[in-house]
């Protein structure tokens, strides 16, 4: 098995990929499921959960569930206006001791990162794939230095050595072998959960670059399922500001799924248990209730051609990406705009993923007949005397990109001169994003416009800036890899690295415990219900033996020792082993006799019966 694999750390949903035989395939739990809802839940006792644990938990307990953690990465409060609305919690911002600004969530008390929060979706992904300890790592190609770096650290804190960041539209060419053509123009239209993306990319000789990517950081299936949730608001005269998340959730999950069945069948069914609603759709109403959203993101590929200076027509493929291309509609308005069948063999939820392991693979494989080139997103500059910035790396440079320029002093005896640097396009610093500073001293003093200092600018593969400055005639020189003026410094990130070291143990174990618990729950429950159903089919031998195991299986539940709870649950799967039967017989009779009666009790109590899946991590 790889030991690298790639990971597509989505807004709603992550996953991982990773190559088998030279192909690759996306990891899956026991039950078949790829996808990793990127939702954390955090419990009083100190557990987390992640994933579709923690998004069942939204319903009841939205105050402990964070989502979208991805909207927050390498940003700053003043970043944030319509996020903060969506976002349920309070973010704050701290001011370290040297002025950099670092974001965080506050969750039940408690206070996190954005680069901690993704580290547990990213943990929670690896440890499906078996704890590889390399990745790749894929991100929207607008993502800008700070963002990318802080991606990057959440990687290191997950303990993964991340090998690249790679653009997601490249990932999903990549992964439709697109890279095998000689030379083309692709469109890579995304639209996810809460995001819409649209790319263009520029293959030749088998390389990529991104010529222009536009989009709508606020459009994606989670408007989809807003026109349903405001419909069933509407037909009940329910009031959605009045905030009552639970409602909200439940509304929520009733609109995703009625959308999701629209996707296969003409009519859903769209059931709201707490507003007494429930009522059919059919697929051309909700064409109609979605369509606005769908020509917004037309418009967006309208504005992605005109920047790279393209007609509909120079564009040779059209590749679909994010579960919301699963939509018949989408599909259908995409292919009319392009004026051509847009690829869509492979799951565009997880053709990224796909992406990501190929290049993964080539990384590690040193694999030359293949190679990639992202290009800087955003231009690099130097804060000149006023407030001009002066860019040294362009936007759209092919990444490696080097820059540089010449400085010299501005007063007599100047020992040591500031950079402040920038990324944006516009010309006044405060127009654009400020990324960091950097200082060079040890100058000798001499006389102003004597000094001659050097700058460079580097930009790696992964889109991340060293600054390099030298003065000529002393040889002090300086160079720095660009922190953001926010998020972690690389001690901040190390301190975390080892602090989630530490507790690994401790949080595996809680975590386990809280799994364990739940089980135990569900199968005394089960039996329960077997019992008073089938329970005089037993012998009193039999019906004693059951009683013992469970009062055995409480009491381990109510302590915290995990081996002493599984081992519970086992010998509680033994003693009710005989009362399974029986109910798998019933089944099985009522089957033969042309009803299905009984079936549902079956299904619930199969688990207790068979706890050999529980053992393996
Ligand atoms: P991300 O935003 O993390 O990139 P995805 O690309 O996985 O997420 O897209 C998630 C969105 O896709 C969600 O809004 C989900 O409801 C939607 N979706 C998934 N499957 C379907 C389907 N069969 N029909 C319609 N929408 C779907
Ligand atoms: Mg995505």
């Amino acid at each position: 098995m790889s030991t690298v694999v790639g990971i597509d750390l989505g807004t709603t949903y992550s996953l991982a990929a990773r190559t088998e035989d030279g192909r690759p395939v996306v990891v899956r739990d026991a039950a078949g499921a790829a996808l990793v809802p990127s939702c954390i839940s955090f419990h009083d006792d100190g557990t987390v959960l992640v994933g579709s644990a923690a998004r069942a938990r939204a319903l009841s307990d939205p105050e402990h569930t964070v989502f979208s953690v991805k909207r927050l990465m390498g940003r700053t409060l003043a970043d944030l206006k319509k996020e903060v609305e969506l976002i349920p919690h309070q973010l704050v911002e701290r001011e370290a001791a040297d002025g950099r600004k670092v974001l965080h969530v506050r969750i039940g008390g408690r206070e996190y990162t954005p680069e901690e929060l993704s580290a547990l979706i990213l943990k929670e992904v690896r440890a499906r794939a078996g704890n590889p300890t390399k990745a790749v790592i894929t991100v929207p190609a607008y993502f800008d230095d700070s963002q990318r770096q802080a991606t990057r650290d959440a990687g290191r804190i997950a303990g993964l050595d991340v090998l690249r960041i790679v653009n997601e539209p490249t990932a999903a060419a990549l992964a439709y072998g697109l890279n095998k053509r000689s030379d083309g123009t692709i469109v890579v239209y995304d639209l996810g959960g809460g995001t819409f993306d649209c790319s263009v990319l520029k293959l030749t000789e088998g390389t990529f670059k991104v010529l222009s990517t536009n989009g709508d950081t606020f459009l994606g299936g989670d408007d989809f399922d807003r026109t349903l949730m405001h419909l069933a608001a509407r037909e009940t005269g329910t009031d959605l500001s009045a905030r009552n998340p639970a409602l909200l959730q439940h509304l929520r999950d009733a609109a995703e799924r009625a959308k999701v069945a629209l996707s296969e069948s003409d009519t859903a069914e769209l059931s709201v248990a707490p507003l007494n609603y429930a009522r059919t759709v059919t697929r051309t109403e909700f064409e109609e209730l979605i369509r606005p959203l769908v020509e917004r993101s037309l418009d967006r590929c309208k504005a992605v051609l005109r920047d790279a200076h393209l007609t509909v027509a120079q564009v040779d493929e059209v590749v679909l990406v994010g579960g919301s291309t699963r939509v018949p509609f989408v599909r259908r308005r995409v292919a009319e705009f392009f004026g051509k069948t847009p690829h869509t063999g492979l799951n565009p939820d997880e053709v990224v993923a796909l992406g990501a392991a190929v290049q993964a693979d080539i990384l590690t494989s040193g694999r030359r007949d293949l190679l990639l080139l992202d290009v800087v997103p955003l231009s690099l500059g130097v804060e000149t005397l006023g407030g001009v910035v002066d860019k040294l790396v362009h936007r759209n440079s092919t990444v490696p990109a080097r820059g540089g320029t010449r400085y010299t002093t501005a007063v007599d005896n100047q020992t040591a001169i500031v950079l402040n640097i920038y990324q944006g396009e516009r010309e006044l610093t405060k127009d654009c994003r400020f990324l960091g500073t950097f200082k060079l001293s040890g100058i000798p003093p001499m006389p102003a416009q004597f000094a001659q200092v050097d700058v460079t600018f580097l930009v790696n593969h992964d889109g991340i800036l060293t600054v390099s400055a030298k003065e000529l005639r002393s040889g002090a020189q300086a160079q720095v890899t660009v922190q953001p003026a926010h998020g972690l410094t690389p001690d901040e990130v190390d301190a975390l690295v080892s602090a989630s070291i530490e507790h690994a143990k401790d949080d595996f174990n809680a975590r386990r415990l809280i799994e364990l618990r739940n089980k135990a729950a569900g199968d005394t429950r089960a039996a329960e219900k077997a019992l008073s159903a089938s329970g005089h089919l037993l012998s009193d031998a039999e019906r004693a033996a059951i009683a013992t195991a469970e009062s055995a299986l409480r009491a381990a539940a109510n302590d915290t020792d995990v081996t002493a709870l599984q081992r519970a649950i086992t010998d509680f799967a033994a003693a009710t082993n005989p009362l399974a039967t029986i109910v798998m017989n019933n089944v099985v009779q009522a089957a033969l006799a042309g009803t299905d009666a009984g079936k549902l009790d079956a299904n619930k109590l199969v688990p207790t019966a068979n706890t050999s899946d529980e053992g393996t991590q």
